[in-house]
């Protein structure tokens, strides 16, 4: 998806401050523990703190006399006798710490560890032009599966334009002209549009990509909609689903590993997978898909240098704070723009390579499309 960071903001904007009065809660409930350790006497009658575990010969045996009933002191008093005595007194001030059990939770939670551990190890892999590492447990031909199946419901539930109609031409021309670049004889590429007024597209795994008609609010030439088709491609070739379903997977585990051996973590659980690995980590794949859907437009002989303009005009309003931002499923509009930057110059020595004579006619083309839109409508 194009934006779906504000949805997230909300959620965890409400988070924060339903629980703004938990830190003073817990700051007022630290501070009295020093005042238990303060002696209501004068500091020159207290006794210096004695290691119960060992105790100084020095020390122990002036106290034997003025403490203990039984050591009298009197002549002939048997010194194994107060041997004897110092061991009771001494078995009475320990206080032994808890023995540590180990139980069969504990061997289950240990070989779970190191199997999980060895199971992450060898589904590891890197992600094409990024080099990220990541987990990968899910097969192509299953994800695709699945990519097929939840496009077939979405379809079903949406009011799909004709394949007439100017948008759906549009997209399908535009479309075909990506998926052939994109060197993926195993997805079955499909494009449709979608009455839907707000601007996004999709794309399931398999490359069935969807587009919202009010996308098109937005999009003047087809070089600047290659950039919205490229992206979303891209994240089918990237096969960013198939790796969220990986590592959900694995955060299943733990979250069910933590409720077996700590408790309920529920809260503290998805609140530090979301901050620390979730959030971060969809925002580096849209980084990636940006990349590779600028490599693709430039393969299939569109101008790259229209898509910084679609990303300024999809990032018009985004007036996210920092926090928002670090909150947000996307990355800030220019980041994404400074990125796209910093790759242009790659992927317009691809088009020149790839499109010699071809890109003039597919730009003048473009550009009569957006002069004469209505020409082109069913
Ligand atoms: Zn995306």
């Amino acid at each position: 998806m194009i934006r779906s960071w504000s949805l997230l903001t909300r959620r965890f904007g409400s988070f924060a401050a339903s629980n703004g009065c938990c830190l003073p809660a817990r700051m007022g409930a630290v501070r009295p523990a020093p005042c238990r350790l303060l002696s209501s006497s004068p500091w020159w009658q207290q006794q210096p703190p004695q290691n119960p575990s060992f105790p100084r010969k020095s020390q122990a045996q002036p106290l034997i006399p003025l403490t203990s009933k039984s050591h009298s002191g009197k002549p002939g008093h048997d010194s194994r006798d107060n041997d004897r005595n110092r061991e009771d007194d001494s078995n009475h001030t320990n206080v032994n710490p808890p023995r540590f059990q180990w139980s069969r939770q504990h061997t289950i939670l240990v070989v779970g560890s190191v199997g999980l551990g060895v199971y992450v190890v060898f589904h590891l892999e890197r992600v094409p032009f990024s080099d990220r590492l990541r987990i990968m447990d899910v097969t192509e031909a299953t994800e695709i599966e699945l990519g097929e199946r939840h496009y077939r419901q979405l379809l079903a539930r949406s009011k799909v334009l004709p394949a007439s109609h100017v948008f759906s031409r549009r997209v399908a021309e535009v479309g075909s002209r990506i998926a052939a670049v994109a060197d993926k004889p195993q997805f079955k590429f499909e494009f449709h549009v979608v009455e839907d007024p707000s601007v996004n597209a999709a794309c399931l795994p398999g490359g069935k990509v969807i587009v919202n008609s009010g996308l098109f609010r937005i999009i003047e030439t087809d070089a600047e909609l290659s950039a919205v088709m490229g992206h979303e491609v891209s994240h089918a070739i990237l096969r960013h689903s198939a790796e969220k379903l990986s590592y959900g997977k694995i955060l299943n585990i733990l979250y069910y590993a933590l409720m077996l051996t700590v408790g309920d973590v529920r809260f503290f659980y998805n609140l530090i997978t979301q901050i620390a690995f979730e959030l971060p980590n969809s925002r580096k794949m849209e980084l990636e898909a940006d990349r590779m859907g600028l490599i693709l437009m430039a393969r299939a002989c569109y101008d790259p240098s229209s898509a910084p303009k679609v990303f300024r005009k999809l990032g018009k309003g985004d007036s996210r704070s920092a926090i928002g931002a670090y909150l947000s499923t996307h990355p800030v509009s220019d980041d994404r723009i400074q990125n796209i930057q910093k790759h242009l110059e790659e992927a317009m020595q691809i088009r020149a390579d790839h499109c010699s004579g071809n890109e003039d006619f597919a730009a003048f083309r473009s550009g009569v499309r957006s002069i004469f839109p209505s020409r082109f409508a069913s």
